[in-house]
């Protein structure tokens, strides 16, 4: 799948699409298709999204196994848990008590403003989502993105700390831009597709999480010695 610049606009857009779309491919090219988030439901996605803030996806992927073996990967099961013993089940993924009281927060706003209707919940325009998932305690921007993206399957570019790293390491965006900027610096330019926004943000993370660690892999990184005009 590779893919090619689409909204136009002026030089700087245009030429900044392009190098999105240069980087996509050859990202594609070195790693192939990510197909990420690995999911079974769109609840899982969620759960996910917020089990992954601070920690490392090896450490969730086990507390998913186990909610999953659990039979707790329902909004209403997960209800019934006490949120100690919630605790418990995601305690791999670090700050174990407060994640599970996220996770409880999440599924009572759902019960409480939708009557448990995740379906309907997801359904929503993608701004009205976006705004109320921001509403939610413990739901921070790239949280919001990752479930407006991924579980509602609606396009919402995803930033994450490996985004920021590559482009601001190879000074495609200024050091300290905040999160907001950086969505914007991709969504103003990008033509909403929500394929491509997720395999774009798959192809980040596996590029940061092969390379562009704390301490920078340069050598042997895809995107090595490139400034994307070749
Ligand atoms: S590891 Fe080096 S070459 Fe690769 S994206 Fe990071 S800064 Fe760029």
């Amino acid at each position: 799948m590779r893919h090619g610049p689409g909204r136009g606009g002026n030089k700087v857009r245009s030429n900044r699409g392009e190098l999105i779309h240069k980087i996509f491919n050859r990202l594609l090219d070195e790693f192939g298709p990510q197909g990420w988030w690995p999911a079974e439901t769109p609840f899982e996605v969620i759960v996910g999204a917020i089990l992954t803030q601070n920690t490392a996806w090896k450490n969730v992927k086990q507390c998913i196994k186990t909610l999953r073996e659990g039979g707790y990967l329902t909004v209403e099961a997960m209800r019934q848990l006490p949120v100690s013993d919630l605790a418990v089940l995601v305690r791999p993924s670090g700050y174990y008590n407060q994640k599970a009281r996220k996770l409880r927060v999440f599924c009572d706003h759902v019960e409480t403003e939708w009557q448990g209707d995740l379906e309907g919940f997801l359904s929503q325009e993608m701004e009205p989502l976006r705004r109320e998932l921001l509403t939610i305690h413990g739901i921070g921007p790239e949280t919001a993105d990752s479930i407006v993206l991924y579980a509602a399957e609606k396009p919402s570019f995803v930033v994450d700390t490996y985004t920021y790293r590559i482009f601001s390491r190879h000074n495609w965006v200024m050091e300290g831009s905040s999160y907001n900027e950086l969505r914007e610096y991709f969504m103003d330019v990008l033509e909403p597709d929500v394929g491509f926004f997720k395999e774009l943000h798959g192809l980040l993370v596996r590029t940061g999480h092969l390379y562009c660690r704390r301490k920078p892999l340069c050598e042997s990184c895809p995107l090595q010695g490139w400034a994307g005009d070749d």
